[in-house]
């Protein structure tokens, strides 16, 4: 398989250590909100590699961090602490709101098909992890103390600015934005490994180190929980490309500078969803949530799908209309599907292999998505049986995660559930019958037996309509 590789800046041939087994870390959300549908789209698109990684005959071990502590507004070491931000915000305890919203994260990605990666760690349950790395980088020369802090010195690294795309200047937008720089870093891209002296004097969560009662910058977590759980190399990391820098510049790092040799090979970034004026950010405009689209009648799934319809290295823009299209869209790729659902033919294995192949062709050459889903379309339009579509789009499904087969299912059962009863249509014969005869006190009483099993007739110029009461 080909994936574009941010280090490299090419597509490569994605390999792994062990051949076959992948371990892939994933940068999990900080749990001071309810989730933005831009982050979701990067957790779909990297379920969706996750599993096609799986598709193609990998064994995976995905991790992901649940930051609850250390992250501040900034993604470098200034602003307000997120946490403790969402704790006044709604008057409670920090561990309060990293439980209601970690669990209000995986509400939401059960809502979009997106698997449970198999290592969940929130950052609170590591904190002797991290203590003992930060020991390690001040014991091997790649960090230093000042006043009262812990800081990654960077520049005992080669090379610090390993995402080609971003380099010393970057570093100013912080400055840009009014925040004070921090006078205890020797050199600008330094970055806070270990907090003591804290501009929060009501930070709740504090723990003891050898640095005095502190608490862990946010880049620390992320390379000691995919070290606990992956040993000291991992085959991929995910994130979203505001990721890139300073969060995974800084992950390498540390990571390097305690392991002595290449962490990760291949690093996988998804790209912006914006709305049609540039950039969606949290603080700007309407604060969109799968709620949301819920409370707009929007299936989840059909956001997944919009997702889907787009390569993971292309800005989205997302807007109420292109939603709109894509349920549209959604739904008539349901409904499509739902007319082979009583086909009793068989699968034509050749047929089949072959549709399949124009699938893995698309998700081969970086993960292209949109492509996978026109090949559902071709699959639809292919001159073979009804089982042999099936067939594929259940195997193209279990990528897609669009659980087209089972709203088509639903979609028919409900078709069912309004077919009337056989007892029911005795009973509007028997009337037909009994107001044939003028016999009017017959015909009320079996009208009044009819509505009691739920149904409500209705005598019209065209014949006797009936309803679901
Ligand atoms: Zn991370």
């Amino acid at each position: 398989m080909l994936l574009y590789n941010s280090l490299s800046r090419q597509k490569d041939v994605f390999t792994t250590v062990e051949p076959g087994k992948v371990k892939m870390y994933t940068c999990g959300p900080t749990v001071y909100h309810f989730a933005h549908i831009g982050n979701l789209r990067t957790y779909i698109m990297e379920d969706v590699l996750d599993k096609y990684l799986r598709f193609i005959g990998n064994d995976v071990l995905r991790i992901m961090n649940i930051t609850d502590v250390g992250h501040l507004t900034s993604d470098g070491d200034t602003g307000d602490d997120k946490m403790l931000k969402g704790a006044k915000r709604e008057h409670k305890t920090v561990m309060e709101i990293a439980k209601f919203y970690t669990d209000a994260f995986f509400a939401d990605c059960k809502k979009l098909n997106i698997k449970t990666p198999e290592v969940v760690q929130p950052a609170t349950g590591c904190i002797a992890e991290f203590i003992d790395a930060v020991q390690k980088l001040l014991e091997k020369g790649y960090a230093y103390e000042a006043g009262g802090n812990v800081y990654f010195d960077t520049s005992k690294l080669e090379q610090y600015y390993r995402f080609l795309d971003f380099k010393e200047e970057d570093l100013e937008v912080g400055v840009r934005e009014g925040v004070e720089g921090d006078t205890n870093k020797r050199n600008k891209a330094d970055f806070v490994l270990w907090f003591t002296k804290s501009k929060f004097d009501d930070q709740e969560l504090k723990w003891e180190s050898p640095w005095g009662l502190g608490y862990p910058g946010w880049h620390i977590e992320c390379s000691c929980i995919s070290m606990k759980y992956a040993g000291d190399t991992l085959d991929l990391h995910c994130g979203g490309i505001d990721n890139m820098f300073p969060h995974h510049t800084n992950e390498i790092a540390q990571s390097e500078a305690l392991i002595g040799h290449e962490w990760c090979k291949h690093w996988f970034h998804v790209h912006h969803l914006n709305d049609e004026t540039g950039k969606m950010s949290k603080s700007k405009g309407e604060f969109l949530t799968v709620s949301l689209l819920e409370e707009k009648g929007y299936d989840p799934l059909a956001y997944r799908f919009f997702c889907l319809q787009s390569h993971y290295r292309k800005s989205l823009v997302f807007s109420w209309d292109n939603m709109k299209n894509a349920q549209t869209a959604y739904n008539k790729l349901v409904a499509k599907i739902r007319t082979l659902l009583n086909e009793k033919d068989a699968v034509d294995e050749a047929k089949k292999a072959e549709l399949l192949k124009a699938f893995t062709d698309a998700m081969d050459n970086d993960l292209n998505t949109a492509l996978g889903v026109t090949v559902l379309y071709d699959i639809l339009k292919a001159d073979t049986t009804a089982a042999t579509k099936l067939a594929c789009i259940a195997e193209l499904d279990k990528v897609l995660s669009l659980d087209l087969i089972g709203h088509a299912q639903a979609a028919a059962d409900d078709a069912d559930a309004q077919e009337i009863p056989a007892e029911v249509l005795a009973l509007v014969e028997q009337r037909k019958e009994a107001r044939k005869a003028k016999d009017f006190a017959k015909a009320d009483a079996l009208r009044d037996e009819i509505a009691a099993l739920g149904w409500q007739i209705r005598e019209t110029r065209q014949g006797t309509e009936i309803t679901k009461a």
